[in-house]
């Protein structure tokens, strides 16, 4: 069979597309924008023969993927959809972010319909940005705000245009509004599932990956590897995580699992703060002890107690049925691979 990957360069669908080559079970085809990156990902691969790598244009061409699957569509028979904008940097929020996951989304949903009579299976990787909504102003404090894999963003396009996170939350969740809309709509042969992970941590795919500075969502790790011993550690910056392994790994069980077909999957393993991953580097590291901050070890437990949201994802657990990985080896992992390629 044959799976294509959208944004195959990226962090996480170098995970997804080393999973897919590593089981001996597929071709894949992933699509890219930049021709160096696309390069570098064939080296890595050692120039696999089951990997092949075609140019979209940016997804804010509605006809981008047209172009692609009117050569590839006959061959497909699953798609993951990983590709959207993870730029927090983006100036034009409307432009940069919103348009291009939108755009993205309805142009290959459109173009599988189309041009791809075989595929099965269509796997997008949402966010669980697209599940949770501001706080509300008026909450009870002693109450906890639950969310589940029903749950939807319900912050509007008005409201989510002052910064590049809002911005970047109202994308995936207008992007995945719309691909179980077109879903419903056209009603193709394939099923529809998304992959809605909170942090994704975790190492990169290659080591060659990890020698400068880390992808957006590592940025977290990054910043505290960067820190100096006397600054100070808050507990303000926190979350839920999961690793990036488990995440690729999740979309290849979409494949495999009729059970997943027509699910929100909420990817999550547990809580961190910032002081968490100190925590874990200055018990692990003992080469780093005294070059980074230290904060107040122990501390992040508390603060984890006292975060007034809880991301209840059992019925995803249940369906994909394998454990996910805990903090302390993907930290370990994390830093391992940095401390093989940067000089800290
Ligand atoms: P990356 O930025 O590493 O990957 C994003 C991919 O999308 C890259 O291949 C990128 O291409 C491509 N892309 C972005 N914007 C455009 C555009 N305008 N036109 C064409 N291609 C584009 O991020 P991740 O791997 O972390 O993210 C992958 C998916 O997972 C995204 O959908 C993201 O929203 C989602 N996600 C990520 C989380 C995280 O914590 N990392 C959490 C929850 C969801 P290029 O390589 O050229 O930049």
């Amino acid at each position: 069979p044959t799976v294509f990957v959208s944004g195959a360069t990226g962090y996480i669908a170098q995970h997804i597309v080393k999973q897919l080559l590593d089981s001996q079970k597929y071709n894949v085809i992933g699509s890219y924008r930049n021709t160096e990156k696309a390069d570098q990902l064939r080296a890595n691969f050692k120039n696999n023969s089951h990997l092949s790598l075609v140019k979209v244009e940016d997804l804010g061409h509605i006809e981008a993927f047209a172009k692609v699957f009117q050569e590839y569509g006959p061959k497909l028979d699953y798609i993951l959809h990983t590709a959207s904008p993870l730029d927090f940097s983006a100036k034009d929020l409307e432009n940069d972010m919103i348009m291009p996951a939108i755009n993205g989304t309805k142009g290959i949903i459109q173009a599988t319909v189309n041009y791809a009579p075989n595929v099965k299976k269509f796997v997008m990787t949402s966010s669980v940005a697209a599940v949770m909504s501001p706080l509300p102003a008026d909450r009870d404090p002693h109450k906890k705000i639950v969310y589940t894999e029903e749950s939807w963003n319900n912050r509007k396009l008005e409201d989510s245009l002052n910064n590049a996170y809002s911005a970047y939350s109202y994308s995936k969740t207008a992007a995945e509004k719309l691909a179980w809309e077109l879903h419903k709509e056209l009603h193709p042969k394939f099923s529809l599932t998304t992959i809605n992970p909170v942090l994704v941590l975790g190492p990169q795919c290659f080591d060659s990956n990890a020698a400068g500075k880390l992808n957006v969502s590592s940025e977290i790790i990054d910043d505290l590897l960067h820190t100096k011993p006397n600054d100070e550690i808050t507990n303000t910056r926190n979350g839920s995580y999961i690793d990036v392994r488990d995440v690729a790994r999740a979309h290849l069980e979409c494949i495999t699992n009729d059970n997943l077909d027509g699910h929100r999957l909420i990817l999550s393993e547990a809580k961190y703060t910032m002081q968490t991953f100190a925590d874990i580097i200055n018990k692990n590291f003992p080469q780093l002890k005294g070059k980074i901050a230290k904060g107040v070890p122990g501390s992040d437990k508390k603060a984890i107690e006292e975060l007034p949201t809880v991301l209840d994802n059992h019925v995803t657990k249940e369906l994909l049925g394998f454990e996910f990985k805990k903090i302390d080896e993907i930290v370990k992992d994390v830093i391992e691979q940095v401390l093989k390629v940067q000089q800290l």
